[in-house]
């Protein structure tokens, strides 16, 4: 039997794992942290996008994402089996097998859900276990050294810890930020939760015309709100602007350009137990630039100090934000948001041309359809997304999934071989989950048949995965 280790229980973690064990292999998921989800979970990043074509984030379409069933759906598989399981559960907005174009969940349900799944199909997950270094026999990765001395051996090795971080330890080449600068990456957000909020005021100062919103998106905004629905507010630019005026807009660390105006600062009511909950908000707040974050020393300073801006955020919502005179910080998210660090460089390399054209690969693996969302480097211009060209979806390459020298490895979620671009998109959540789940089954599979991934045979792959579920 293949024996398979995934190294992170995150977003594509949770996915390689049950795939790998659903394809017959015995496997161990080793996630540092006491849950999983990673970034979806511990992040407070409740909104999966990329299962159908992601439009333009005008604020037409922004507001409705999460209502909004438009374009063809064609990411299924264990992506949809989750979100499934969680709108059974109360933990997602939707209706069964079909996704809207951002699906919003529980990450609280999202966490047991995803910890069952694991253990439904036979994964042995180990919380509180951090991979340190990987054991090597002739180049050939054999498996890892976790915290506890513990030695893992595994006839594949499944990286997906965001950074890539046994792909590092394994030596493997990878590129992060532009021209030589691992700074020259996306800045970082913590989400956070902000608790007491009497939205229908925010709702009404947002259509009393001293705003910048179309009259299309202030009629959705209302529907959305008085029937009971997510929905999404762009910040509220016109009341940044006037704080900064007044010196009461926080600077971000690293930015000596922050434009509060064109800051990223959008909220959304969250989803609970099967309701939104429009008495508390969810801040998506970019905080730090130009940080390298798999360097602790500066990730730990930009750490203290968006912990910090937070809190001052939070005092400007108080202040400025009609609906949040009496609201508080009620969380911060655990796990950072990081959007950008090490692409390991595979096979192939996924361009952002390929994402924008909607190309298609004979080693296709499945589908994205997630805008390239590459936020601005300093906070001095608003963030331009673009959305892949006539509406279409392109097809994910098996060949990023696979380190281009060293083998006994593969790598999952947004570490894969995707340039700066091309990483704007297949970053999102669905894409991880797809990348997840075929690294987990080619593990499984090129054991069995007695070859290295990089050589597994495609037609064998593509069926493996037709028979999980997985649309190709
Ligand atoms: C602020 C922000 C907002 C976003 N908004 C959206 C959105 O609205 N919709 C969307 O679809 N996507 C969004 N994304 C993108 C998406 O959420 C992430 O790119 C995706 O979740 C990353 O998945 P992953 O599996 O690569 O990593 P993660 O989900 O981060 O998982 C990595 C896991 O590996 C573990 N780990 C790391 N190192 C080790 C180690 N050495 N040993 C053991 N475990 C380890 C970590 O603890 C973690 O659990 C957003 C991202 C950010 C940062």
């Amino acid at each position: 039997m293949a024996k398979v280790v995934v190294v992170g229980g995150g977003t594509s973690g949770f996915a390689a794992a049950i795939a790998a064990a659903r394809a017959g292999a015995d496997v161990t998921l080793l996630e540092q942290s006491s849950y999983l989800g990673g970034t979806m979970t511990g992040g407070l990043v409740p909104g999966i996008v990329s299962l159908r074509h992601q439009p333009w984030r005008d604020q037409e379409t922004l507001v409705e994402m999460e209502t909004s069933h438009a374009g063809d759906q064609v990411v299924q598989g264990i992506a949809q089996e989750m979100i499934d399981r969680l709108i059974d559960a109360g933990g997602a907005y939707g209706i069964p097998g079909q996704a809207t174009i951002r699906v919003s969940f529980d990450p609280e349900i999202m966490k047991v859900v995803i910890d069952k799944m694991c253990r439904e199909a036979g994964v042995a997950v180990e919380y509180h276990t951090k991979v340190t270094a990987v054991l090597r026999e002739n180049g050939r990765v054999v498996g890892v050294k976790a915290n506890f001395g513990d030695e893992i051996v595994a006839d594949h090795v499944i990286d997906t810890t965001g950074d890539g971080h046994v792909a590092w330890l394994a030596g493997a080449r990878y590129e992060q930020g532009e021209k030589g600068d691992p700074t020259y990456v996306q800045p970082i957000s913590m989400y956070f939760l902000m608790g007491g909020v009497a939205l229908d005021k925010t709702i009404d100062y947002a259509c009393s015309g001293r705003e910048d919103f179309s009259e299309g998106y202030l009629r959705k905004l209302r529907k959305l709100y008085e029937e009971g629905k997510p929905l999404t507010i762009p910040g509220l630019p016109r009341l940044r602007e006037v704080a900064a005026q007044a010196g009461d807009y926080p600077g971000a660390f690293g930015s000596t350009t922050l434009n509060p105006r064109a800051h990223n600062n959008i909220l959304r009511p969250i989803f609970r137990n099967g309701r939104v909950v429009y008495d508390i908000t969810m801040h998506n707040v970019d905080m730090a630039y130009r940080v390298d974050a798999t360097d602790n020393k500066t990730l730990s300073e930009a750490i203290g100090s968006m912990r910090d801006f937070t809190l001052k955020i939070g005092e400007f919502y108080r202040k400025y934000v009609p609906g949040y005179e009496n609201a508080y910080v009620l969380q911060i998210a655990d796990n950072i948001g990081i959007r950008e660090t090490r692409r390991v460089v595979g096979a192939y390399m996924l361009t952002g041309e390929d994402v924008l054209e909607a190309r298609s690969f004979p080693d296709s693996i499945g589908y994205c359809g997630a805008t390239v969302d590459v936020h601005n480097i300093d906070g001095s211009e608003s963030t331009r997304m673009t959305a892949i060209r006539g509406g279409r979806l392109y097809q994910i390459p098996y060949r990023i999934l696979v380190p281009e020298a060293i083998d006994g490895l593969l790598v999952a979620g947004r570490c894969v071989s995707a340039d700066r671009v091309a990483c704007g998109s297949i970053r999102q959540q669905a894409g991880c989950i797809v990348t997840g789940q075929a690294a987990g089954v080619a593990a499984a599979l090129a054991t069995d048949q007695g070859v290295e991934a990089r050589h597994l045979p495609i037609g064998l792959l593509q069926q493996a995965l037709k028979d999980q579920g997985a649309q190709l």
